[in-house]
């Protein structure tokens, strides 16, 4: 009991201290034992969203954040914390990827994911898949199963049937919500619509970094049209020596500035802590309303920087960290 109360205390410390910071944690004097942080998508304004939709968002990253977590504190691999985190946000309509995934021009669904191990820089993903329940489930397989890094569409749908992942009719992808929205980017002939894409990073016992990323793409996107998301170096990036990156956002920015693996080298080349190189990439690199990115350094060490209205996040450490927000 006292155990419990001491720990719930740490817990509620540590909320109190990032109350109002921009999410950024210390940098850690010490490697901490387990770290891990996740993305929702970036977003417009989160003081203007729906209540029931905001709920929904906090209620799917607090679950996935404590899958994570478990994971983790109990010794499990990041890249084991990665795969179920983002496996949990798929399966979750509220979220552009897998189950809620946006619509293309064409009315239908091409899913994008990627993984990367950061100990190893092995990596796997899949684009434009349009019946693979978990895209994130076969870019893993693509890393460990396969010589390749990206199988796509048909070639990537034959894969998974070789792998006998869980498959579903592409109506499985339909929700009214993003039925909704592709109407509306079309009637208004907007900018592709972005919001709600996944990702996570995780930093294990062993001390190895693991990310990835899985998306629906941009709503209204042309058929055939691959983001960033799957693109290891701008949408997704691992390396034990610095960091791993999620990203978020306006995809062809992403790859045009290899945003994931900038983050990275400007930590290796310019000694740069990680909330200093993520800082520079989003807001210097990239220019407002583009996106956002997670990060996380190889001591532990949190960084959400976004250029648009929000980001739905959540965060944990192993120092009692537990946090999860959309707004600044
Ligand atoms: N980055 C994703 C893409 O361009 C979209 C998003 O993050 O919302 O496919």
């Amino acid at each position: 009991m006292v155990v419990l109360r001491a720990g719930l205390a740490a817990v509620l410390f540590e909320v109190l201290q990032l109350a109002g910071t921009a999410f950024v944690a210390a940098q850690p004097a010490q490697r901490l034992e387990y770290a891990i942080v996740l993305h929702g998508g970036a977003l417009d304004d989160p003081e203007t969203m729906d209540r029931e939709l905001r709920r929904q968002y906090e209620a799917g990253l607090g679950r996935a954040l404590e899958i994570g977590k478990q994971v983790l504190a109990t010794g499990g691999s990041s890249l084991d914390a990665v795969e179920q985190v983002i496996r949990s946000l798929e399966d979750d309509p509220t979220f552009n990827a897998g189950k809620g995934a946006v619509y293309n021009s064409e009315g239908g669904h091409e899913l994008d994911a990627s993984i990367m191990d950061g100990s190893n820089r092995a990596c796997g993903a899949v684009a434009g898949v349009r019946t693979v329940k978990n895209p994130i489930s076969l870019a893993r397989l693509v890393m460990t199963r396969t010589r390749h890094v990206l199988l796509v569409a048909d070639g990537a749908e034959k894969f998974a049937g070789e792998m006998e992942v869980p498959r579903v009719e592409p109506s499985y992808f339909d929700t009214d919500r993003q039925h909704k929205n592709w109407l509306e980017v079309r009637e208004r002939q907007a900018k592709q619509g972005k919001k709600g894409t996944v990702g996570c990073v995780a930093l294990d016992k062993r001390g190895n970094i693991a990310a990835g990323t899985s998306t629906g793409g941009l709503t209204n996107k042309k058929y055939g049209r691959v983001g960033d998301s799957p693109i290891v170096g701008a949408g997704t990036y691992a390396d034990n020596a610095t960091c791993g990156v999620s990203c978020t956002g306006t995809g062809e920015e992403f790859i045009r500035n290899a945003v994931a693996h900038d983050v990275s080298a400007r930590m290796r080349f310019l000694k740069l802590p990680v909330a200093a190189a993520a800082r520079q990439v989003v807001h210097e690199v990239l220019k407002p309303d583009d996106g956002a990115l997670i990060a996380l350094s190889s001591t532990g060490e949190i960084a959400a920087e976004f250029n648009t209205g929000g980001l739905a996040r959540a965060a944990a450490n192993s120092a009692g960290l537990l946090e999860v927000k959309l707004g600044k």
